[in-house]
């Protein structure tokens, strides 16, 4: 509680001295991501720190970005005394680098994930897979006859459908799972903890919401309504396998769902 940082909570978050008195610079954090977490427990341990970014709080509602670097004070008696350090307005520059970030790892037509971000996902999720010995499961999705929409409403039209297909595909499945554009009107959804049965359960779930609405698109300047399906694959892996070969079983799958008559979910050949 340097008086450096209490007139940089005051200039550049905006609040009085009275409000700040005898409050905690703590108050003004977003204390629940890990980087601020993990910062509070350095300084709980009186540790020296440098340049870590966290969120503040402006007394207006806002937030920033600031770049906190500080090291303990202690006295001639080795008794803690606080922090001396400065605190910089990161904000333009953070945020530049999050919308990079956010621009490097998502589609920039739905905003889904894209292939890099779902690769970086699969890793993790197969670690949590061998610990917990719980199945993993993927999704392979098409639209039928996307090249049809395109033809018959224009590009504009195929990629609003496109939009749409994303939502329901972000809002159907669950927040732990990851749903990406693959390119085209291609998606993979993965889903943690899965089995055949509950991988079913949602393909059958996402196949049913798109059958059952109603596109509404923009097409020779009027307001048109279309019917869209999908084909769903389903493979499972019940213990380690790459990415490349969980993929080309659920695109296998997908095959089969095509050739089966498009609008339904198959899963991949349990044979072997
Ligand atoms: P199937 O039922 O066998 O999947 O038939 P399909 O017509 O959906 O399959 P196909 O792969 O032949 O066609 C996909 C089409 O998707 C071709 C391409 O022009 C179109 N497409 C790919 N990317 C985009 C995009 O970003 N926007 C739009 N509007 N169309 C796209
Ligand atoms: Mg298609
Ligand atoms: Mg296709």
């Amino acid at each position: 509680r340097s008086a450096i940082t209490n007139a940089w909570n005051q200039w550049v978050l905006g609040y009085t001295p009275d409000e700040l008195l005898g409050r905690l610079s703590i108050d003004y954090f977003d204390a629940q991501d890990a980087p601020t977490r993990a910062w509070i427990e350095a300084m709980m341990r009186r540790e020296p720190f440098e340049n870590v970014v966290i969120r503040r709080r402006c007394k207006s509602g806002g937030k920033i970005w600031a770049s906190v670097s500080g090291a303990p004070m202690f006295g001639s008696g080795g008794g803690f005394q606080g922090y001396r350090g400065i605190t910089m307005d990161v904000t333009e520059s953070t945020e530049a680098k999050l919308k990079l970030e956010q621009m490097a790892l998502h589609d920039a037509l739905t905003g889904l994930a894209n292939r890099r971000k779902f690769m970086d996902r699969f890793e993790p999720a197969t670690a949590r897979m061998r610990r917990s010995g719980a199945p993993l499961a993927l999704l392979a999705v098409d639209i039928d006859h996307f090249k049809r929409i395109n033809d018959a409403y224009g590009h504009p039209a195929g990629d609003e459908v496109l939009v749409a297909v994303g939502r329901i595909l972000e809002r159907t499945v669950r927040r732990s799972d990851l749903a990406a554009r693959f390119g085209g009107e291609e998606f993979m959804v993965l889903l943690e903890e899965t089995g055949v049965a509950g991988a079913v359960e949602v393909a059958e779930k996402l196949r049913e919401a798109v059958a059952a609405e109603r596109f509404e698109v923009e097409s020779g300047g009027r307001t048109v309504g279309i019917g869209v399906t999908i084909s769903v694959g389903v493979a499972v892996a019940e213990r380690e396998t790459s990415l490349d070969d969980l993929m080309e079983r659920a695109d296998q799958a997908l095959y089969a769902a095509k050739l089966a008559g498009r609008n339904r979910v198959r899963v991949e050949d349990q044979a072997d």
